[in-house]
Parts: structure tokens; C-alpha cells; sequence
């Protein structure tokens, strides 16, 4: 059976939108962002796992993940791998990138290094739940003219990062931190 077959029912069946060539491609490539990422697991702690692709012309042309003792966040890694090829590019990214430096923070923001490098399109699945971050690495990259999509694969992102993401807002929660403990 085509998924085309299912109508309404697909989203259903598979969570995410698959109607047009451009989201399939997003999923595909999301889907080996998260895998990239995964391959931190253990190393990355406290920071969260990250895997970033570039994409030219449905071509990978770069790719990286995060490694603690590396330094150099996924993005800046894959860029470089890229090269000059990054230019009119697409990034996949499972985290939203981030945007602020100092703080004990030993790396230089990857939103300008991405506008650097004149990337066009940037995906990500989830925003980085990060009170520095949460959001603003996605609107300096709208500002600098980069075209920004959140999701597909938000859920999966989160699982992947669930300790991260709990650590960050729990930490953070004023209110009624009882009430975050157990939401999460
Ligand atoms: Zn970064």
C-alpha cells in the first residue's frame, strides 16, 4: 500500500505531514540528523546531542555531530565540511542552534556561523528549551533573511534530548518546580 492511499489517515499513521516532495526530503534528512546526533550519546553531557547535515541539491555536501571534548558544535562542523558548498545550502539540524556566547559557553554561536557561510534554508525538529536560546536562534536566523522550518520529527528530537530538555526546565522552573518534576 501507498501511503498516497491512506487520504486523511496518513497523518495519523505516520504523525508528520508528507504532502509535498520538500517535507519527504525534510523527514529523510531529519531522520539522519537524528542519527548523527545519537552518535554523541555519551560524550556530550550536560550539552545535548546534535547532528547537523548541509544539503545542496539533495546532495549531502557536510555533515557533523557533537563532541564534547571536540568543542566545535555539530553545525560549525558540517559547515566546514562543506566548504563553499554551504552557499544557497539547507541545514538539518535536530536542535534549534544557538545563538549566545559567555556564561562559561566555550563556543562561538553557530546562527553566525551559519549566516556566515550564506546557508538558505535551515530545519530543525525542536526549539532548544534553553532560557538563552529558546526561540531567538530562529528568529536571528529569519532576520538574517534564512528561510526557517521547525519539525517534522519534533517528538523524536525531544526524546532524544528528554534529559537535556528536563534538566534545563526544571532547573529553570520558578513557580512550581514539584509540578515540572512530574510533567517531566
Ligand atoms: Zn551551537
Amino acid at each position: 500500500m501507498n501511503y498516497h492511499d491512506l487520504g486523511d489517515w496518513k497523518d495519523f499513521f505516520f504523525g508528520e505531514d508528507l504532502n509535498s516532495v520538500e517535507s519527504l526530503h525534510d523527514l529523510y534528512f531529519l531522520d539522519l540528523t537524528l542519527a548523527l546526533a545519537a552518535k554523541g550519546e555519551g560524550q556530550v553531557k550536560p550539552n545535548p546531542l546534535v547532528g547537523a547535515i548541509v544539503v545542496k541539491n539533495g546532495i549531502i555536501v557536510g555533515q557533523g555531530f557533537h563532541r564534547y571534548e571536540g568543542v566545535k558544535h555539530a553545525e560549525v562542523l558540517a559547515l566546514e565540511e562543506a566548504g563553499h558548498l554551504a552557499i544557497g545550502a539547507t541545514v538539518y539540524v535536530n536542535l534549534e542552534p544557538c545563538c549566545h556566547r559567555g556564561g562559561g559557553k566555550r563556543t562561538p554561536p553557530c546562527c553566525d556561523a551559519l549566516m556566515a557561510a550564506q546557508v538558505k534554508r535551515v530545519v530543525c525538529c525542536t526549539t532548544d528549551p534553553n532560557p538563552r536560546v529558546n526561540g531567538r536562534g530562529l528568529a536571528a536566523l529569519r532576520e538574517a533573511g534564512i528561510a526557517v522550518t521547525v519539525g517534522p520529527r519534533t517528538s523524536a528530537a525531544r526524546i532524544l534530548n528528554s534529559e537535556y530538555i528536563r534538566s534545563v526546565i526544571t532547573s529553570n522552573a520558578s513557580p512550581d518546580l514539584s509540578l515540572m518534576q512530574i510533567l517531566f
